[in-house]
């Protein structure tokens, strides 16, 4: 399924609504429902909204720290749809042309992948704008991948012995889908590529929180809501959601019963690993890889004049370096190898790889903070991509959303948005004939 993230057209009215889970997905739900203003609920099991898209103080670092790097890019037009519903478009920031800049930590070689202005990618054709040690027949790859089938992985379409493959195809593929390209779904990384490389430049921008995912993505959501009569609970988990026959007739809210009428709606926002306990029957991909992030807190003569800077790093345990103020920030996705380390060793082996990517010269390992996202996304394998569910399910008032159900995207900020964005155009629109369900109550641990 393809969703689309147009404005929902509130033509038919459900009774209450009933939002799961108020990470991305879930508020971007909520955001197009709040014209229902109180007959909109949303339940959060955890003290504070945005799921795996948080912030939070650091005592050790002595500032607000995000769970992880998250980058957008300016092509994400539903993530964008969604700052601009909450006034927070000037929250997110980044250069005004996409460079995305690598270093290879073995060689010292250092590069930019510059998108040009239009679809056609010319910049292959000049040796000085293509990755060091390439030539233009390896770019051949991106055709395959275009024409991949719905089985192959990206390693199936790139060669794993090619130049291309380590200093361009592998960084880019972690960061969009946590997964090495060997397992990695080819259709999720074509249907990125179609909405920002094939568009040119201007829908390539990186983009990133100016100061917090909190203060980007979270609060103006919240506050949105907040001002339409919108009730957010938050530290409110449902346990149970109960079905008779085709519909949710209540849901468990901590030892509260709620009924839940036939003309109410139920949208389940919650991670796939939730979803499948409260929803019997109900398939789901499986967990994917792990993320790390490591925080680092600068000293202040080493502040940079850009909002951010982003670098690809080659041949190190470090992937991605992000610089904001006074923070560098390690990613390392697909992170199995490395999560088991003591945090220890994981911020001194990182240090020496960011000191190099972003110019530092040598200084000691400034105060670090290491976070490790167990399951940071649903599996992004062709195998996992077949088991993402619809919106709609086989209850008459029931629809999922989630970076896990099938958007057709990977597990990013812009597939949960466009989910929330379609379940809300679903629950305000009629039902439609679901087939005969047994009468179930399930719970969540
Ligand atoms: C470290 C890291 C880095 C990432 N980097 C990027 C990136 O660079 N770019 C990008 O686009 N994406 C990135 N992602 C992915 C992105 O964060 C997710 O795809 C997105 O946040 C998922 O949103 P969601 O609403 O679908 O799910 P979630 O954020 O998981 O939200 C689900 C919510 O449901 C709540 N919940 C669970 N059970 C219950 C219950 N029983 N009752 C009530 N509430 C419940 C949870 O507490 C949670 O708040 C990254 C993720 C991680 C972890």
């Amino acid at each position: 399924m393809t969703v689309s993230a147009a404005t929902s057209d509130v033509t038919s009215s459900p009774g209450r609504i009933h939002i799961i889970g108020a990470g991305v997905a879930g508020l971007a739900a909520a955001l197009r429902l709040r014209h229902f203003g109180s007959r909109v609920t949303v339940y959060e099991a955890a003290p504070r909204a945005g799921g795996r898209c948080r912030s939070f103080a650091d005592p050790q670092l002595g500032m607000v720290i995000d769970n992880g790097n998250h980058l957008l890019l300016s092509g994400n037009h539903a993530a964008m749809a969604y700052l601009a519903e909450c006034g927070a478009s000037d929250r997110v920031v980044g250069p005004e042309m996409p460079e995305f800049r690598f270093v290879d930590i073995g060689s010292g070689q250092r590069w930019s992948v510059r998108p040009g202005r239009g679809p056609i990618p010319w910049w292959i054709l000049n040796a000085r704008r293509r990755v060091p040690d390439t030539g233009i027949a390896d770019y051949w790859s991106v055709v395959r991948l275009l024409h991949a089938h719905t089985d192959a992985t990206i390693a199936q379409c790139v060669d794993p012995a090619s130049v291309l493959y380590r200093r361009f195809w592998e960084p880019l593929t972690l960061a969009v889908l946590n997964t090495a390209p060997e397992h990695a779904s080819a259709a999720l990384m074509r249907a990125v590529l179609q909405e920002t490389v094939a568009k040119g430049a201007d829908a390539c921008r990186p983009l990133v929180a100016r100061t917090s995912l909190a203060d980007a993505l979270v609060d103006p959501a919240m506050a949105t809501l907040a001002k339409t009569g919108v009730s957010v609970r938050v530290a409110t988990r449902v346990r149970a959601v109960t079905a008779t026959g085709i519909s949710i007739t209540s849901l468990t809210v901590e030892d509260e019963e709620v009924p839940v009428t036939p003309n109410d709606v139920v949208i389940l926002a919650v991670p796939a690993w939730v979803a499948e306990t409260l929803i019997g029957g109900l398939t789901v991909p499986p967990p994917g890889e792990p993320i790390v992030n490591v925080h680092y807190r600068l000293p202040a003569e080493f502040l940079r004049p850009d909002p951010v800077e982003i670098v690809g790093v080659v041949g190190g345990m470090t992937q991605w370096v992000f610089m904001r103020g006074e923070m560098a920030s390690v990613t390392i996705s697909a992170a199995g190898a490395v999560e088991d380390l003591p945090a220890e060793e994981i911020i001194s082996r990182c240090w020496p790889e960011v000191a190099a990517a972003l110019a530092l010269g040598t200084i000691p390992v400034p105060p670090a903070r290491v976070i490790k996202e167990r399951r940071a996304t649903p599996a992004q394998t062709p195998a996992a991509v077949g088991m993402r569910p619809e919106a709609t399910t086989r209850y008459n008032n029931l629809l999922l959303a989630g970076d896990w159900t099938a958007t057709g995207l990977p597990a990013t900020i812009e597939a949960a948005v466009r989910s929330g964005f379609a379940a809300a155009a679903l629950a305000t629109a009629r039902p439609g004939k679901p087939a005969m369900a047994s009468s179930h109550k399930r719970g969540a641990a």
